[in-house]
């Protein structure tokens, strides 16, 4: 296939240089100077979608993937599939979709979870929105770039579940890190509270999988003095997106709302800007009851 990529940062360089590796003709383009292993780049995101049958972005963020869709889409051949991996508004990937259809193109919403690692290893998780005609088209790079792919309905419907993910995941966070901060002041031993919680009803992935105790369970940020893995200010990008989801939606959710305002409070006015989103922990270790 021929495939144009949009955005090789962290997340898109290594999973344009999958596509190229698993033999596909690769063609990106970034607005910093980068060089992807395999990948011919192109002077500009229109040369790099031309005569493409799917082109990929992998953007920062819904107004840039809108300024992005604006100039590609007339570039590309009726047809073709426009595939959005960033994790951007519900909004933007419908009225992106929307532009997409009118210019007689299919176009998948299709942000991941994985992270830098599952990019580079190409075990990313897939969610995805739009026709199924839309999905078939893509699915065989979904394949390439990750483990799984769920084909969640229609488009917005994979920003949806990936804003849903990471509420639950900002939420869980707080949670397991203001227990920990309990437990130490209850003088709890960290390792026993991880054997505890762990296989029971308390357990979690962050708990499990990304402990934010250092010396706890599974190597994790915590143990590298909290450098990202997932920064903080991503989390709090993505737990306002959610919030923007829920007000649009008229969700009530309490939980969420909460979570936004306390990474909110870190990343602006304390010293979580730059951390890993597991750097709760300390912050709750450092605080009294107020
Ligand atoms: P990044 O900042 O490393 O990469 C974004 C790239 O887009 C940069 O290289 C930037 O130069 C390029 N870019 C910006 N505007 C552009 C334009 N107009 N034209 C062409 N290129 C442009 O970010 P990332 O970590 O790769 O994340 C990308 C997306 O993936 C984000 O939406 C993020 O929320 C999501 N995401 C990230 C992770 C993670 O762990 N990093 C995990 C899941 C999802």
């Amino acid at each position: 296939m021929k495939i144009g990529f949009i955005g090789l940062g962290n997340m898109g360089g290594p999973m344009a240089a999958n596509l190229a590796k698993a033999g596909h003709d690769v063609t990106g383009f970034d607005m910093a100077d980068v060089a992807i292993d395999g990948v011919t780049m192109a002077a500009s995101g229109a040369e790099a979608a031309t005569g493409a049958d799917v082109v990929i972005t992998m953007l920062p963020n819904g107004n840039i993937l809108r300024a992005v869709a604006n100039e590609v889409i007339p570039a590309m051949s009726k047809g073709a599939a426009l595939v959005d991996c960033s994790t951007v508004d519900v909004d933007s990937a419908r009225a992106v979709a929307a532009q997409a259809a009118e210019a007689g193109l299919l176009a998948v919403d299709a942000p991941v979870s994985g992270g830098i690692g599952g990019a580079a290893g190409g075990t990313l998780t897939f969610m995805a929105g739009g026709s199924a005609e839309a999905f078939a088209k893509a699915e065989p790079l979904f394949d390439i770039m990750g483990q799984k792919a769920v084909h969640c309905g229609e488009s917005g419907a994979g920003q949806a579940a990936k804003i849903c993910n990471n509420m639950i995941l900002g939420v869980t966070m707080i949670a397991t890190c203001e227990a920990f901060a309990l437990a130490d002041k209850l003088g709890l031993d960290r390792q026993k509270m991880f054997d505890v919680v762990s296989t029971s009803s308390g357990y979690s992935w962050t708990m499990n999988a990304y402990c934010p105790a250092p010396g706890v369970g599974p190597t994790s940020p915590a143990d590298n003095d909290y450098k990202p893995g997932f920064a903080s200010e991503l989390m709090l990008k993505d737990l306002r997106l959610s919030q923007q989801a829920a007000e649009s939606a008229d969700a009530d959710t309490p939980m969420g709302k909460i979570a936004t305002a306390l990474y909110e409070q870190f990343v602006e006015s304390e010293d979580g800007l730059g951390t890993d989103f597991s750097a709760m922990l300390p912050r709750f270790e450092k605080r009294s009851r107020e």
